[in-house]
């Protein structure tokens, strides 16, 4: 099921260098068509499926749809995102519709830090067998 760009929905981040789905995707698929100032995911069969442009976009323009309904067969897996809950619509080729509604979590984007609380590394340890967040207390093999 990879990520699918609405068209009608695209404004392609208003002109940025750097929309917001090629910020977000961890496997660098997702592109922006200059000329038409459109995203798009330039390798589909790539896509890990993480949803993570489908999340971040402002427009709500990414679906995830089978690889089937890149020509649409009317299944498809939609965000609608709220302030403190995202409500997905996953739509079945039968017809169903069903609507999921999860709290989304309020930490502001890029505001993580991952080392905080760890130590600082110790790049003369290069060679050591540990961890550099472990202090000496592992048998060395
Ligand atoms: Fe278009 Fe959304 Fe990508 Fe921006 S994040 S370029 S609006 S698909
Ligand atoms: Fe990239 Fe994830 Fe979007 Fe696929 S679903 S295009 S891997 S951000």
């Amino acid at each position: 099921m990879p990520s699918f760009v609405i068209n009608d929905k695209c404004d392609g981040c208003k002109g940025q260098d750097r929309t917001a789905c090629m910020y977000i995707c961890p496997n660098d698929l997702m592109k922006l068509d200059k000329g038409r100032m459109k995203g798009f995911n330039q390798e589909p069969d790539q896509c890990w499926e993480c949803y993570s442009c489908v999340k971040i976009c402002p427009q709500q323009a990414i679906e995830v749809r089978a690889y089937a309904d890149i020509v649409p067969m009317g299944g498809a897996v939609i965000p609608l995102r709220g302030s403190d809950s995202i409500m997905w619509t996953i739509k079945f080729r039968n017809g169903n519709v069903k609507r999921f509604k999860f709290p989304i979590r309020t930490t502001a984007e890029g505001s993580i830090d991952p080392y905080k609380g760890k130590p600082t590394a110790d790049i003369s340890k290069i060679n050591d067998q540990n961890l550099f967040n472990t202090e000496g207390t592992l048998l060395k093999l």
